[in-house]
């Protein structure tokens, strides 16, 4: 279906992409999500699964590097290209989304600070990678640490009494990693690598990590069982555990040094992605109910006859569109400086989320009894869009952190 897309400044270069992406989405990634959807988390990543299906033709198209600059092999789109391939995609399935987004960040992680071993052994075979033998994920949250290991600016962040449960101890020029991420590192059961996020300096509390892109296959490196969960199904996640792990210094992207900096700019990053991606569920929601309440007879008449339907489906839009205003704003200001406005990217994270789910919500609504099946696809967006108002962090932390941003940064003077 064709909508309106405000931005009179897109490209036809800009537009196309957008086709394409949309055509991807549509072909490929609805099918095989709600395919995906009906399957326990083992089939999902069984050989032979549509999902392995899904990730090859991502990757033959050089979805996969959507994030890593084109010197590396990304696929060289400016940020505003990104967002709106971002949404797209999501627009087809919001989980394959997130898996090939996270299937990037050891890359994404390797590109903030480019040195030989990371060019040479994680960006430029990822970016090359095609036949999904390279695959990532972010390991940042552990059993006991979810929220607060988001929270930079948190007293308990940077509290040494309150232990990690994921630690590298340096010894020599090497690391010796022991403990575990938790049960929901996304694509943590299939990923060969990992963007690893884990406590250097105990002294510090968590403010005293490092961030490490490493391989899977090390000696000492065991992953849980995937997850069951409600929504994003097609997403696959588990634990990660280390013991005694040896782990080259050459693998170390940053340390105590300069983690909390380099956390929040991967902060910036992930949370104005999630608002587009947001944005993708809540329109794919709204187009459900408009199609959906064209055709539906009651009372003699269509649904959308009814002025109450009408009005439902006006704000429905109107946070559909605001939602892709501020994500799509907040995206591109961040990716394009280096000291990030980060209470923009949790502005877009919590609207946009909020906005996917009280879109499908009220699309459900609309949708009656038939909404509740799984005949229809509104019921996979309503769970898939709960996800996202935890994923990546919970939107009540969230908007602690934004909160905290502003009063700690303004009035801004740039
Ligand atoms: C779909 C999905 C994908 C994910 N992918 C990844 C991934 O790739 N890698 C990874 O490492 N993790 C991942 N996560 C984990 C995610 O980051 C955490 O679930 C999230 O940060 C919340 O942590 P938690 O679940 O431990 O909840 P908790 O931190 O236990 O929070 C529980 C509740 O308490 C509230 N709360 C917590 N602290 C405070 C506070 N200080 N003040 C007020 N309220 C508070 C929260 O708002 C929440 O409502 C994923 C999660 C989901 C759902």
């Amino acid at each position: 279906m064709e909508f309106l897309d405000l931005d009179i400044n897109l490209t036809k270069e800009d537009r196309m992409l957008k086709a394409n992406a949309n055509e991807f989405a549509r072909k490929v990634m609805r099918p095989i999500a709600r395919e995906l959807d009906e399957m326990t988390p083992e089939q999902v990543i069984a050989k032979g699964s549509p999902f392995w299906t899904f990730m090859k033709k991502s990757y033959e198209l050089g979805y996969h590097s959507i994030l890593i600059p084109d010197a590396y092999g990304g696929m060289g789109l400016s940020p505003l290209q990104q967002a709106i391939v971002f949404e797209e995609l999501a627009w087809g399935s919001v989980g394959l989304t997130v898996a090939i987004g996270v299937s990037s960040f050891p890359a994404f992680g390797a590109a903030m600070v480019p040195e030989e071993t990371m060019v040479e052994e994680i960006l430029i075979p990822y970016c090359e990678n095609r036949d999904v033998s390279f695959i990532g994920c972010w390991g940042i949250t552990e059993p006991d640490h979810g929220s607060d290991t988001l929270m930079p600016f948190h007293p308990s962040f940077s509290d040494p009494s309150i232990p990690s449960q994921c630690i590298a101890t340096p010894d020599g020029d090497d690391y010796i990693l022991n403990g575990q991420k938790s049960s929901w590192v996304s694509c943590g059961t299939i990923a060969t690598h990992c963007a690893l996020f884990c406590q250097i300096d105990k002294s510090m509390g968590h403010a005293g990590g490092g961030i490490f892109a490493i391989p899977l296959d090390l000696p000492g490196v065991k992953k849980g069982a995937p997850l069951n969960k409600i929504g994003q199904r097609d997403l696959n996640q588990g634990e990660i555990f280390f013991d005694n792990v040896r782990v080259p210094g050459k693998y170390l992207i940053a340390g105590p040094e300069a983690y909390e900096a380099l956390l929040e700019i991967v902060l910036s990053t992930t949370t104005a992605f999630m608002g587009i991606v947001g944005t993708g569920v809540a329109r794919a929601a709204f187009e459900e109910a408009l199609a959906y309440a064209k055709n539906r007879v009651q009372g003699g008449k269509a649904l959308i006859e009814y002025p109450t339907i009408q009005s439902k489906l006006f704000h429905m839009l109107r946070k559909v569109e605001t939602s892709r205003a501020i994500s799509r704003a907040a995206f591109v200001y961040n990716q394009n400086t280096s000291t990030p406005a980060e209470e923009y990217s949790l502005i877009a994270k919590v609207h946009g989320t909020q906005a996917a789910f009280d879109v499908a919500n009220e699309a459900v609504q609309i949708f009656g009894g038939n909404g509740l099946t799984k005949e229809y696809l509104i019921e996979k967006l309503f769970r898939d869009a709960r996800a996202m108002m935890i994923e990546d962090g919970s939107n009540d932390t969230l908007a602690i952190s934004g909160g905290h941003k502003i009063i700690e940064t303004y009035p801004r003077r740039d």
